[in-house]
């Protein structure tokens, strides 16, 4: 493993890992890093222990667990990165440098709301996917998220996102959780936002504990 830099800053940030998952890429067996950290403070946040204060959790030993990444290469598909928010790692760029040395695919999940972190991603050809959340219509978006982002704000990035979709619709999925305070009405609000081409992925909301499930 000397080949990996295991010191890159952003490892600091990882807090856990799911050796292996058929649902966190569909179609595909893949392991799963979480980072801590984001920059919204969606209500009903599934991980909002490591979200929110990332230097309230401890780091976990992210050398044995790249170890057993590189052990089950064999037979995983792809790395999911996601979190918290992945886009806001100190020295993202490098790390995925990094992390392609591992030779997976990588999938990573984004609120979108750092659309030139997204656009730096796409340079590395081995981000096969970026799974970009859209939390529900944009004038909901300061009560899904915590009040910290205005629906402006949401649109001009989400702006810039379907941009880069229509480029290279290969790359990028597009979900939308049905928390409390959506229905179908908004379900059909946020479909009409994509561009042209793009299905809409609904995960149904369980309580935090329960994880999601597609519908
Ligand atoms: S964007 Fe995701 S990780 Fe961040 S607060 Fe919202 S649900 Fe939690």
């Amino acid at each position: 493993m000397t080949f990996l830099n295991t010191d890159a800053p952003a490892w600091s940030f990882l807090r856990g890992f799911e050796p292996a998952s058929l649902c966190d890429w569909p179609g595909k067996v893949s392991a799963v890093l979480f980072f801590a950290g984001c920059n919204l403070r969606c209500p009903t946040c599934h991980n909002a222990s490591i979200a929110w204060n990332p230097h309230r959790s401890r780091p976990v030993d992210h050398k044995s667990i790249l170890q057993q990444i590189l052990k089950n290469r064999k037979w995983l598909d792809g790395l999911v990165l996601t979190g918290g928010e992945v886009t806001i790692l100190p020295g993202l760029d490098d790390f995925l440098k990094t992390l392609s040395l591992m030779g997976l695919p990588i999938k990573l999940d984004t609120n979108g709301l750092k659309p030139g972190s997204v656009k730096m991603a796409l340079k590395h050809g081995f981000i096969e996917k970026i799974a970009v959340d859209i939390k529900g219509p944009w004038e909901k978006y300061p009560h899904l998220c915590g009040g910290l982002i205005s629906s402006s704000r949401i649109m001009s990035c989400a702006s810039k996102i379907f941009k880069m979709a229509v480029s290279s619709p290969e790359r990028f999925m597009f979900r939308c959780t049905m928390v409390p305070g959506l229905d179908s009405s908004d379900l059909r609000v946020v479909r009409s936002y994509l561009p042209r081409g793009f299905d809409l992925r609904v995960q149904k909301y369980l309580p935090p504990g329960a994880g999601f499930s597609a519908v």
